[in-house]
């Protein structure tokens, strides 16, 4: 036996060595070592050995947290706000329930020389319609 160290790997559904890398896609091991066995145990280039498979053994364990990921509401209202003589739509939530928004503050810069008046009206029609804010934590795929 060439290989030493035959894996399993549940992402792919094959079995690989943990020292060069091959593959092979028998599902029994004992098949799988044959098939290895015709292949010398070097790794291929100056990859560092097993790193393919690696990843996606990694990819693997993080499935479960990616799943945790959840979008969350919570009501809000919005204010119209001056910051410095700039009219701002301040947005003001009911419930401290997003964890994702509790270190921040939002707001919405409006053009300049919108007018308060203008500011408040829409404010008014934003708070008519908008009931809440949802927020989902973004995949930010592998590192
Ligand atoms: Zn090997």
């Amino acid at each position: 036996m060439k290989h030493e160290k035959i894996i399993w790997n549940p992402g792919t559904e094959n079995w690989f060595c943990a020292k060069c890398g091959h593959t092979s896609e028998q599902t029994n091991i004992q098949e799988a070592e044959l098939e290895l066995d015709q292949q010398e145990c070097t790794v291929p280039s100056s990859d560092t050995p097993g790193v393919a498979p690696g990843t996606e053994t990694i990819r693997l364990i993080r499935k479960p947290y990616k799943m945790r990921l959840r979008t969350e509401r919570s009501s809000g209202r919005f204010v119209a706000k001056s910051d410095e003589g700039t009219p701002v739509i301040q947005l003001e939530l009911f419930h401290d329930t997003v964890p994702g928004l509790k270190a921040v503050s939002i707001a919405f810069e409006l053009l300049s020389g919108t007018t308060a008046q203008q500011a408040m009206a829409l404010v008014e029609a934003m708070n008519e319609r908008i009931v809440g804010v949802i927020v989902t934590p973004k995949d930010h795929g592998e590192k």
